[in-house]
């Protein structure tokens, strides 16, 4: 088979007898895959330094017939993210955010807008940029990348329009806002000022960039943790066991 070549984020690594790997990774162009790397853990010059988890590399590999796994040929470093590596808080952040990608785009379902995404804030997180601001980024940006943004532009439950004034509240089952006329709001559904749903609707929107620092104030950090917390919960359940981590 013809050999296929992407930029790719380490997944995950398993021991495969007594010298080889076995590689789950998320690249670019074909999305989630999992490869053996023959002679991986033994010296081997076409691997040197490069399989290790949350790296970003080069891959080259060759698809197999009979198997879901694919051959690693050939793995080159591009940046290993050492400052992850070395604080558990970090980790735990990016252990999540890898989490959320493998949910979102599981195995051979390619997106190279969540692949940048997820490159992005791991460079984020390593540099220690705003770690709290850029997990919501990321929280946001996957949710609408998969398929499931929350549509702030009217209640879903009456259909009166929000016009950007007065609190609004999310609605979980419903993936959408709805006014305080509909529901109470509650830890079920989650209040949010104007400046909170124009911040979600910035974050859900624009093709933002994590590497531009975007500041949010303590009230609406709060607001949009609780409620992508529980649109997260409710649409990817309860199955994401990395959060328990982040709180
Ligand atoms: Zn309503």
């Amino acid at each position: 088979m013809e050999p296929k070549k992407s930029e790719a984020i380490i997944l995950r690594t398993r021991d495969l007898g007594e010298s080889d790997l076995i590689v789950t990774f998320f690249s670019s162009l074909y999305g989630n895959l999992k490869g053996l790397a023959r002679g991986a853990r033994r010296s081997s010059k076409r691997f040197v330094n490069s399989l290790n988890i949350l790296s970003l590399v080069d891959l080259e590999f060759r698809e197999r017939r009979s198997s879901e796994l694919v051959w690693l040929d050939s793995c080159e470093l591009i940046e290993g993210f050492p400052g992850i590596r070395s604080d558990y808080k970090l980790l735990s952040r990016a252990s999540y955010m890898v989490e959320m990608t493998e949910i979102l785009f599981p195995s051979n379902v390619p997106s190279p807008e969540m692949f940048q995404l997820l490159r992005s804030a791991l460079g984020s997180i390593s540099n220690r940029r705003d770690t709290e601001e850029t997990l919501i980024m990321f929280q946001a940006r996957a949710m609408k990348i998969g398929g499931f943004g929350i549509n702030s532009s009217k209640c879903s439950l009456c259909g009166r329009p929000y016009k950007g004034k007065g609190r609004a509240l999310f609605h979980p089952p419903s993936g959408s806002i709805v006014c305080l006329a509909c529901e109470k709001e509650s830890v079920l559904t989650p209040g949010m000022e104007p400046d909170t749903v124009h911040v979600l609707e910035q974050l859900q929107s624009s093709d933002l960039s994590l590497s531009t620092t975007l500041r949010f104030n303590q009230e609406i950090l709060r607001e949009l943790k609780g409620v992508l917390m529980a649109h997260i919960e409710h649409r990817l359940g309860k199955s994401l066991r990395s959060a328990k981590y982040l709180r």
